[in-house]
């Protein structure tokens, strides 16, 4: 019997590396499309992204997101493109300012929990407001799962109305003072997704060294996986990732071992629900 493909995203800069921690991490715009590109035609086919100012610093600019999508849906057409609307691009509703561009996706954290030297925090008020942005304009969310009760939530928001569409639950493990990254709880979130939202999709993401780690356990237990720079910038221990493609390139190898084929653009699409914009 044929497995069931697997879809990869690639989260290609994120808002904490720097050039000086790996030189091959693009920041431009013109370095992030270029990269992009690199990890589609290696087989990625969702773009998480983050966008930065020329000094590297994090941006929430939505001007910069609209000229970040108009590049991929040139250069990756059917890619489906995420936002992150996650806690360290802005302060409150500015995390949100580049919904109205209309991604196919955005990433969604709907709790608190603490970060390497800070508290990650996510009121239920910007949650819920995050929530009906995304419903206005269209965006299917990514639920970033990086505690247990994340899930929960993400289950009452669907049954309240606050979020619609399929479900697509991320769990995030390896973030300093958040959740390690550990098998049995892997599991468990795993069992918890598909008996509280059984229609959701699942992926997972690792941070630092425990990118591959996570990635296996998504692609062996039937999941979907994230990898890309904005969660680790090395190959192995001794060398820097050269590109995000190369990260790519590794997840497939993941998934030749275990029998997975690697989801197209179209599959990916098909999988999560989400028509191609055609007018945006
Ligand atoms: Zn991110």
């Amino acid at each position: 019997m044929k497995k069931k493909p697997c879809i990869i995203c690639v989260a290609i800069t994120g808002s904490v590396p720097r050039k000086s921690d790996n030189p091959n991490i693009p920041i431009s715009i013109s370095e992030q499309v270029e990269s992009t590109q690199e990890a589609f035609e290696a087989g990625a086919t969702i773009v998480h992204c983050h966008v930065r100012n020329e000094d590297e610093s994090v941006s929430s600019d939505p001007a910069r997101f609209e000229q970040l999508k108009i590049g991929i849906k040139k250069y990756c057409p059917g890619m489906v493109i995420q936002f992150s609307t996650g806690g360290r691009s802005g302060k409150g509703k500015e995390r949100g300012g580049m919904l109205s561009i209309c991604p196919d996706m955005a990433s969604l954290t709907v709790g608190s929990n603490n970060f390497p030297t800070r508290v990650y925090q996510n009121s239920p008020k910007l949650i819920d407001w995050l929530a009906s942005e995304m419903i206005k304009y269209g965006v299917q969310p990514e639920i970033e799962a990086f505690d247990l009760s994340h899930i929960f939530q993400a289950a009452s928001m669907y049954s309240e109305g606050k979020l619609v569409g399929k479900p697509y639950i991320q769990f995030v493990m390896g973030v300093k003072n958040a959740m390690p990254v550990d098998r049995e709880v892997f599991e468990f979130y795993v069992k918890t997704v598909n008996r509280i939202l059984p229609n959701a999709n699942w992926c997972g993401a690792g941070i630092g060294r425990h990118q591959r780690t996570v990635n296996e356990w998504c692609i062996e237990l039937g999941g979907h996986t994230r990898t890309g720079m904005e969660d680790n910038i090395r190959m192995d221990r001794n060398n820097l990732a050269s590109s995000n493609a190369s990260l790519v390139n590794l997840t497939k190898d993941i998934c030749e071992k275990y029998g997975r084929p690697v989801a197209t653009w179209k599959k990916t699409r098909e999988l999560l629900g989400i028509p191609i914009h055609l007018l945006s």
